[in-house]
């Protein structure tokens, strides 16, 4: 169908007083005795364009005038009555789709909870069209952002025969039959269809080092799977992950770019979403602009794991779960961290090697690993990074310390046999990032159809 964008009859100026088909869903509908009023929203902008139709001459069907309905409209492009920008007089107004009165997205209000039991019509409201326009926009700002720094773009597989990293997270990818019988796991296994046990990736960053070791700077953004069994705000079973792998880098590096990225990427969605930000600002947190004018003005904080527990004894709070030197930190204690004593993100580096990967670099204490987490108020952890190990001898200690089968990292261990370098990475989740510029507090509302356990809709 010929017709124009939404956005540009009400941005490009030189359309005013020419004539324009807009085609759209129409919001609200408000009438006097002569004219009649029609907001229409084709998601191609924040703002709606208003349709003002003479009711002595153009002829309007009381469909059109319900919420939900889709319409196309002629009319000629004219100065809004109030503001700037513009509106439609309309010439005709045809009816594309009717929309009867139990459509559930009304012009009131409706609760997130009520919203998520309708995934395929929820994006018809003002806040999902604008989450899902600003979460593309950081998409395309993420691309960008590598693809200028020349690093390539791969595709890490996302069915894998590598089952330690996210032992216990990961999901199973099988053709057996629910029935079948098998005295052992691995006949069970050989009869299957890889003919040994397969999942579904959790990360990309094993095959993204292979990569990086041969192209120098890479990155994935694809989908990552954790059989996540707790239910927070913060996990989903299948979520977006970006992984820069970088070689001839080390952990100060990996940070400064993490830094970099982030202050580029908000920069980008500030600039280009003006009107998304300003609405959630005013309805999901309020002060979310001046949030992100400091993180992108200010420098992260950095923290070192250690000083982290020192700093977390000390606290004037109670926390659920008790710190020691060598416990993984709760979200609890990274929230306390980030919103009470940074109140910006930190990183938190050296972490103890035992409540890390096998594959971070050992440092020189014995004890640390050379690993980064970026936590940021309101959500904790939104990005997880190391210097990899990169001598053969010391990745093989770690991986018999934590009794792999090396059989299964044949490929990875060459990394380091042939021409090993100083390389490291990190990962970011794509929703939690989104879920930060948005001020969204849920990230089953930033995904288009969320997976989470017992959850599937
Ligand atoms: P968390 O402790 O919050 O579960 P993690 O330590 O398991 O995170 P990593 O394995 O380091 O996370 O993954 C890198 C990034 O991927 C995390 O910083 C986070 O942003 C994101 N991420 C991890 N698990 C999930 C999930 N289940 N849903 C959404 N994002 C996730
Ligand atoms: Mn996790």
């Amino acid at each position: 169908m010929k017709h124009i964008d939404i956005a540009d009859v009400l941005h490009k100026s030189e359309l005013i007083g020419t004539e324009a088909v807009v085609c759209g869903w129409v919001r609200t509908y408000r009438d006097s005795s002569a004219v009649a009023f029609l907001e229409l929203a084709d998601g191609t902008s924040f703002a709606r364009l208003q349709v003002v139709v003479d009711k002595n001459a153009v002829s309007l069907d009381a469909e059109c005038t319900k919420c939900g309905a889709s319409v196309c409209v002629r009319g000629e492009v004219v100065k809004a009555f109030r503001g700037d920008g513009a509106e439609l007089n309309a010439r005709e107004v045809k009816l594309l789709g009717k929309c009867p009165n139990d459509y559930p997205i009304q012009k009131k209000r409706t609760s997130l909870e009520f919203l998520r039991t309708i995934p395929h019509l929820r994006l018809r409201t003002n806040t999902f069209t604008a989450v899902f326009r600003v979460r593309s926009v950081a998409a395309q700002a993420i691309h960008r952002y590598f693809h200028d720094r020349r690093y390539y773009y791969i595709n890490t597989p996302l069915i894998t025969a590598s089952d330690c990293e996210g032992a216990g997270e990961m999901f199973r990818v099988t053709t057996q039959p629910w029935n079948a019988k098998y005295e052992r796991e691995d006949a069970y296994f050989k009869e299957d269809f890889f003919g040994q046990k397969a999942g579904l990736s959790v990360s990309g960053q094993l095959e993204g080092e292979v990569a990086a070791t041969a192209l120098g700077r890479i990155y994935t953004f694809g989908p990552s799977f954790r059989a996540e069994n707790s239910n927070t705000t913060r996990h989903l079973a299948e979520f977006w992950h970006v992984e820069p792998e970088i070689a001839f880098a080390e952990l100060p590096d990996v940070m400064e770019i993490a830094e970099d990225m982030i202050k580029t990427v908000i920069r980008t969605v500030m600039a280009e979403c003006p009107e998304e930000m300003d609405f959630f600002e005013k309805f999901m947190e309020p002060g979310l602009k001046a949030k992100l004018s400091n993180v992108v003005e200010s420098e992260f904080g950095v923290l070192d794991y250690t000083d982290a527990i020192e700093l977390l004894k000390k606290a004037d709070v109670s926390f659920q779960y008790p710190v020691e030197w060598g416990c993984d930190l709760q979200t609890e204690h990274e929230k306390y961290i980030t919103e009470h004593v940074f109140k910006k993100p930190v990183f938190v580096i050296n972490y103890p090697k035992e409540i890390k990967s096998f594959y971070m670099k050992q440092n020189a204490d014995g004890k640390t690993v050379a690993a980064t987490d970026l936590l940021v108020p309101g959500i904790g952890e939104i990005i997880g990074g190391s210097e990899r190990e990169a001598d053969p001898e010391k990745l093989l200690a770690a991986m018999k310390a934590r009794g792999m089968d090396l059989s299964a990292y044949r490929q990875y261990l060459d990394l380091r046999t042939f021409g090993t370098v100083p390389h490291g990475g990190f990962g970011l989740g794509f929703e939690r990032f989104v879920m930060y510029v948005t001020g969204m507090e849920n990230i089953r509302d930033v995904t288009l159809f969320p997976r989470s356990v017992k959850n599937i809709m």
